[in-house]
């Protein structure tokens, strides 16, 4: 049985009497509409815990564009659906005043990586990221989180945040999951036109066959994409680019 909890006060008080008795808890913290992407990490974190945690939280303070937070999809009966067919035992659904009592005052920074690729251009973007998740792993206490290799400017901040903080959780890392056609699964793909769905996948395609980052750029600038970046860096290429008003993101091993 699925138990939704809409308060900071009663997710506490199950995490707390959850640590006494020694139940393994893990976490998967998303902003719903959830896809396979998420299935997947919460698939994993079924198979490692005894109990698992999903948060459904669209956190405003990560949304550097008022628009694209008003736009961000919302798929409420789906999700809970997904989620009690994965047997997700706590579902943790604040909203802003319960999760933000300070009004956003105290937030946690980091002030190298953050700046790069994503947080470039989207100023405070991992403020927001790294606040959230600080909050949420303080609420649900968890030994294990889960994050997805598809945003992994993100999964390394917050594995920084971890070691930095001396936080006693263990952060598992999770493939992309891409469609079929190799577009990496996203709860924004919802918001792409036809056209514009039928040729994203060329993102995954050319940052895959390029020989380097101008390389890559150059040809998606060719084939309309408007490009915030394409680096490599740790051993992997990122690229963020836009399709009309939704942007994209990705990254692969290189
Ligand atoms: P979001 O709801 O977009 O904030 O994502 C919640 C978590 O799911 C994050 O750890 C993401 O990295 C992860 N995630 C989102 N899309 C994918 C995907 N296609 N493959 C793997 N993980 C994903």
């Amino acid at each position: 049985m699925t138990k939704v909890i809409e308060t900071v006060a009663e997710m506490r008080q199950i995490s707390s009497a959850l640590n006494k008795a020694g139940r393994q808890i893990g976490f998967v913290p998303t902003m719903g509409a959830l896809h396979q992407g998420h299935e997947t990490l919460l698939r994993r974190a079924r198979t490692e815990n005894e109990i698992v945690v999903l948060s459904i939280f669209v956190n405003q303070t990560q949304f550097n564009n008022a628009d694209d937070f008003a736009k961000y999809p919302s798929t409420w009966q789906a999700d809970l659906a997904l989620a009690q067919k994965n047997q997700v035992d706590y579902i943790l659904y604040p909203k802003y005043a319960e999760m933000y009592t300070d009004g956003y005052k105290y937030r946690v920074i980091e002030n190298e990586l953050s700046q790069l690729l994503c947080g470039k251009d989207r100023p405070g973007h991992f403020d927001g990221v790294l606040s959230v998740v600080m909050k949420l792993f303080n609420i649900v206490c968890p030994q294990k989180a889960y994050f997805g290799e598809k945003d992994f400017q993100q999964l390394q901040l917050i594995r920084g945040m971890v070691e930095s903080f001396f936080l006693n959780i263990e952060i598992v890392p999770v493939p992309t999951v891409r469609e079929k056609d190799g577009l990496a699964m996203s709860s924004r793909n919802m918001r792409l036109t036809s056209e514009q769905r039928a040729k994203a996948p060329r993102i995954h395609q050319i940052i895959t066959a390029s020989a380097s980052p101008p390389e890559a750029r150059e040809k998606l600038n060719n084939e309309g994409f408007v490009v915030d970046y394409v680096t490599d860096m740790f051993n992997r290429r990122f690229v963020a680019a836009y399709l009309g008003e939704v942007r994209l993101i990705d990254n692969v091993q290189i």
